[in-house]
């Protein structure tokens, strides 16, 4: 299971209709030709092929998400590598040194999420500092935001 797969690209393999949003997915844990370990997890906030967040709202979950996660305590916040939006809008990958589990990943982002309903501005959101700076909305990163948090962020995946 640890195994990587180069060849394959490993969220193809899911059974996307199998799942049940929102939830944590310990997708694939690799270890580099020095052994070190990198793990990738999925960050499903909306149910695939039902409902996605909009480009505002996701971009904006994304300032925030990568400010408040590094705002967590300290020995897991300076492992995280990248956390990014799914193409299809529907959750972020996070992209972490060392080998962690969903639950653990599950809790750090419920704290994140608490805090983005309660943010008052964006990070970052400036031609300066970000790539579409236009391309934000705060309510609806808020509201994404308590969707996952009144659904409860699950560690598991499969429905
Ligand atoms: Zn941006």
């Amino acid at each position: 299971m640890n195994e990587s797969k180069f060849s394959k690209v490993e969220s193809f393999e899911l059974d996307h209709t199998k799942v049940k949003a929102p939830f944590v997915r310990k997708c694939t844990v690799l270890t580099g030709d020095r052994g070190d370990v990198v793990t990738k997890f999925d960050i499903r906030f909306t149910q695939p092929n039902e409902a996605e967040m909009q480009s505002e709202g996701i971009h904006t979950l994304e300032h925030l998400l990568a400010t408040y996660l590094r705002d967590a305590d300290e020995a897991f916040a300076s492992k995280i590598i990248d956390v990014s939006p799914m193409g299809c809008r529907t959750g972020f990958y996070m992209t972490i040194w060392g080998e962690w589990e969903a639950s653990f990943i599950a809790a750090r982002v419920t704290e994140a999420l608490q805090m983005v309903v309660s943010a008052e501005s964006i990070p970052a959101d400036n031609a300066v500092q970000c790539g579409n700076y236009r391309l934000h909305s705060l309510p609806l990163a808020k509201e994404y935001a308590k969707d996952v948090l009144a659904k409860g962020l699950s560690d598991s995946y499969l429905s």
